[in-house]
C-alpha cells in the first residue's frame, strides 16, 4: 500500500531504506552530561522505528553560531564522544544519520552571558530581541571555515551525512535575504552577491569532507516575510547549488519571525508541499531532476506522504514532530496498524516551544520522547502485578499504557462512559480535532495490551474491597472547576465551562468567560463558530499567499468577551500557539479585558473594576466560569480504607499548575514508580 515510501533511495552516494525522513529539530538533550546516553538513545528509537534518514537537531560550527546553551558543538572535541555515540546507535539500528551543521547567526538565544549574535547586517531580531554585530570579511571567511571543519568533523564521527541548515531565518538565510542583508560588499547588494556566502561554504564542506560524502542543504521554499527573497531567487538558489553539488535539497518554510503560522495545527496538512514541488520543478528544467528535493513542515502521517510522493513532484518527505509522538510510526504504517499510530497533534507544547528554552524536548501524547533510557519498556523485566488506574483521561490513559507496556495486569476505571477527560472537550475545539486521535490511538493500544477498561465506574467507599485486591493504584481522577465568589451570580445564566463545552448551544447571545487562560480562550474558539482544518488553499490565501477562495470567517452566533484578572489572555498556553489563537479570536471580534477584578454579576452582566478603581458593566446574557479548578480526590478515602499504595498525577495530584504535557509526563513516571 505504502509503495512509494517503502521505496529505497539515494541521497548522492548514500542509499536510504525508504523515503521517510526524520527532520531536525533541535532537543535541548545534545549538551546533557551524560555522554550522549539520552541523545543516542532517542535516535536509535527512531531508527529502529523505520525512518529512512534521521538528520539531527542542529550542531553548532562556531560558540557563537549556537542558538542556545543547550547546543552540541561539532568543532568543539568535549562534544565528540556525545557525537559519535549517537551515530553508532543509529547505524546499530540499521538506520543512516546525517548531522545538521547550524549557525543561528541573530537568531542565537545564548542571553545576556553568551557571545553577542553575528549577522550579515545588523537588523534588529524580534524573535531575539537583539541587535546582532555585522561580520567583518575575515570573520566571513571564518565561518565558512567552520562549516567545512564541521563537516569533515561529522564525516569522522561516523554520521553517513551533513546537512547544512540555511533556511528558517538562520544565518545562511539571513545573508540570502534583502530584509538582513544590507551589505553592498561582495556578499550583499544583489541577488547574486547574497547568494555567495551559502555556495561558499557548500563548496568548502564539499571540499573538506571529501568526494562522495553528500552535503544537503536545508533552504527556505519561502521566507514569509514581507520583502524578503523572490521565488526566483529561491529557485536560482536551489539550481546554483544543485551546479555546485549538493546531494539533496531539504525544503523548510517561514522564519520565526514570520507572521504566517508554519507548523501550528491551525495550518493545514500538505499546505508547504507545493513549495518543495515549485523547487524541484526548477531543478528539472535546469536539468539537475536527479537531485532529490525533500518536502519538510506539517506533513502529518505516512498517507499523506505517499500521496504527495506519488504525485511525483518530491522525493523525499520529512517529519519531525509525527517520530516524536511515535518513533515507531514508519513500521506501524508499513505493516498494517495505522490504528496503532500515536498521531502528532501539532501543538509544540512539549517540543518546540521547548525548544527555544532550555527545558528538554518531550511530547505531549508519547512522554517517553527523551526519556528512553529512564522509562524502558520491557515487559518481563518485572514480576507481573496487579494495578488499578482510576481516570480515564490523559494522565490515566499514559499510566495505564505504561503499567501495561511493563507487562503489569492493569484495570483502569472510568466514571464517564467514554475514554479521554479533558481531551473530549479540547477535540472540540478548531485545529485541535486531533485530539480525538489521542483517544481513539489509547483506546486501541490499551485493548492490545490487555487492559480492562470499565467506563462509567465512580468507585466509593464501597469499593474498598475490590481496591484492596490490587498491589498499586494511580488516581488520575482530574480536576473539578472552581467556582469564583462573586456576589450575584444566580441572576445569569452561569455555568462552568465543562457545562459549556458540553451544551454551548445553551449559552445566549453575549458571553463574558470568566477565567482568560487557556481553557477560557479554547472556549472562545469553540464559541466562535470556526472550523478547521481549513484546506491548504484556503489557508494560503487567507495569508495572501495563494489564489484560492480565503475561508470565510462565519457570521458569529456570539459576542464573546474573556476577562482575566492578570495581565496576559492565554497566559500558559505555549508561545508558539498563543498568537496564532488570540489573533484567531481578534478576528472574530472577541474582546479581552485584562488586570480588572471580578465585583459583581448583575442581571445585565458582569462588573469589574479595573486598576485604577472604575467599575464597568460586561454586558451579557450568560457567564461561563473558567476561573480554576481543584483536584478530584473524592476516591482517596477508597483507596486508604484498602490500604493499597497509590500515586496521584495530574489534576488529582496539583490542579493549579496541570497541562496535558504533566499530566502525561506524571502518569509515565508513576508507572514507573509503582
Ligand atoms: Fe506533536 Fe505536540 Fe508531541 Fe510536539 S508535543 S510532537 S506537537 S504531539
Amino acid at each position: 500500500m505504502f509503495t512509494h515510501v517503502t521505496r529505497p533511495g539515494a541521497i548522492g552516494s548514500l542509499r536510504v531504506a525508504n523515503r521517510l525522513v526524520m527532520g531536525a529539530m533541535h532537543l535541548n538533550m545534545e549538551n546533557l552530561d551524560d555522554g550522549g546516553a539520552a541523545l543516542a538513545a532517542f535516535y536509535a528509537a527512531r531508527a529502529r522505528g523505520g525512518a529512512g534518514l534521521i538528520i539531527t537537531g542542529g550542531s553548532a560550527v562556531s560558540t557563537v553560531a549556537a542558538g542556545g546553551p543547550g547546543y552540541s558543538h561539532v568543532n568543539d572535541p568535549a562534544h565528540h564522544p556525545a557525537l559519535r555515540r549517537t551515530a553508532d546507535a543509529v547505524h546499530e539500528e540499521g538506520g543512516k544519520i546525517a548531522l545538521q551543521l547550524f549557525h543561528a547567526g541573530r537568531y542565537a538565544l545564548t542571553g545576556a552571558s553568551g557571545p553577542a549574535p553575528v549577522a550579515p547586517s545588523a537588523v534588529y531580531s524580534r524573535f531575539s530581541r537583539t541587535t546582532p554585530r555585522a561580520l567583518t570579511e575575515a570573520e566571513i571567511g571564518e565561518t565558512v571555515r567552520d562549516f567545512a571543519r564541521g563537516a569533515a568533523t561529522a564525516r569522522d564521527l561516523g554520521y553517513d551525512a551533513v546537512e547544512v541548515m540555511a533556511s528558517e531565518g538562520y544565518l545562511i538565510n539571513q545573508f540570502l535575504s534583502p530584509v538582513t542583508n544590507l551589505r553592498d560588499d561582495g556578499w550583499g547588494g544583489d541577488a547574486a552577491r547574497r547568494r555567495r556566502f551559502p555556495l561558499e561554504v557548500l563548496r568548502a564542506v564539499r571540499e573538506a569532507a571529501g568526494d562522495g560524502f553528500p552535503v544537503l542543504f536545508r533552504i527556505s521554499g519561502a521566507d514569509l516575510v514581507p520583502g524578503s527573497s523572490t521565488q526566483e531567487e529561491t529557485e536560482a538558489l536551489a539550481v546554483a547549488l544543485a551546479q555546485g553539488g549538493a546531494a539533496a535539497l531539504d525544503i523548510g518554510v517561514g522564519w520565526h519571525e514570520s507572521r504566517v503560522p508554519t507548523v501550528q495545527s491551525a495550518v493545514p496538512p500538505g499546505t508547504w508541499a507545493p513549495y518543495a514541488e515549485a523547487v524541484k520543478k526548477a531543478l528539472c528544467a535546469a536539468g539537475y531532476a536527479d537531485v532529490p528535493v525533500i518536502a519538510s513542515n506539517r506533513v502529518a502521517g505516512l498517507d499523506q506522504a505517499e500521496s504527495l510522493l506519488r504525485g511525483g513532484g518530491i522525493d523525499h518527505v520529512s517529519m519531525a514532530r509525527p517520530l516524536l509522538a511515535d518513533p515507531d510510526l514508519p513500521a506501524k504504517w508499513t505493516a498494517g496498524r495505522s490504528a496503532l499510530v500515536n498521531v502528532c497533534l501539532a501543538c509544540n507544547e512539549a517540543c518546540i516551544d521547548r525548544s527555544f528554552g532550555t527545558e528538554r524536548v518531550s511530547c505531549l501524547v508519547n512522554p517517553r520522547a527523551g526519556h528512553e533510557r529512564e522509562f524502558p519498556e520491557q515487559p518481563g523485566a518485572h514480576p507481573p502485578r496487579s494495578f488499578a488506574v482510576i481516570g480515564g483521561g490523559p494522565a490515566g490513559l499514559e499510566a495505564a499504557r505504561a503499567l501495561a507496556a511493563l507487562g503489569h495486569r492493569v484495570d483502569l476505571f472510568e466514571e464517564d462512559e467514554e475514554l479521554g477527560g479533558q481531551f473530549r472537550l479540547a477535540r472540540q475545539v478548531p485545529g485541535k480535532e486531533d485530539f480525538a486521535a489521542t483517544v481513539r490511538y489509547f483506546t486501541a493500544e490499551l485493548a492490545r495490551l490487555g487492559v480492562r477498561v470499565h467506563l462509567g465506574r465512580r468507585l466509593g467507599l464501597g469499593d474498598a474491597g475490590l481496591l484492596s485486591r490490587f498491589a498499586g493504584a494511580v488516581l488520575a481522577t482530574g480536576v473539578q472547576p472552581r467556582l469564583p465568589d462573586i456576589p450575584g451570580w444566580p441572576l445569569l445564566h452561569t455555568v462552568t465551562y465543562p457545562e459549556a463545552f458540553a451544551r454551548p448551544e445553551s449559552l445566549g447571545e453575549r458571553v463574558v468567560l470568566l477565567g482568560g487562560g487557556g481553557i477560557a480562550m479554547d472556549l472562545a474558539h469553540l464559541l466562535t463558530g470556526e472550523r478547521t482544518p481549513a484546506t491548504p488553499q484556503a489557508f494560503l490565501a487567507a495569508y495572501g499567499l495563494g489564489e484560492g477562495p480565503a475561508t470565510q470567517t462565519p457570521t458569529a452566533r456570539h459576542r464573546l468577551t474573556l476577562v482575566r484578572r492578570g495581565p496576559r489572555i492565554g497566559a500558559g498556553t505555549g508561545p508558539s500557539t498563543r498568537w496564532v489563537v488570540l489573533s484567531a479570536l481578534r478576528a472574530h471580534g472577541v474582546e479581552m479585558v485584562t488586570g480588572v477584578g471580578y465585583r459583581e454579576i448583575t442581571r445585565e452582566g458582569v462588573v469589574v473594576q479595573g486598576a485604577d478603581g472604575a467599575e464597568r458593566l460586561l454586558p451579557a446574557d450568560s457567564v461561563v466560569f473558567a476561573t480554576g479548578q481543584e483536584p478530584e480526590r473524592a476516591t482517596v478515602p477508597a483507596l486508604r480504607a484498602a490500604g493499597v499504595p497509590f500515586e496521584a498525577v495530574g489534576g488529582a495530584r496539583d490542579a493549579a499548575r496541570v497541562n496535558a504535557v504533566r499530566a502525561t509526563a506524571e502518569g509515565l513516571a508513576a508507572a514507573h514508580r509503582l
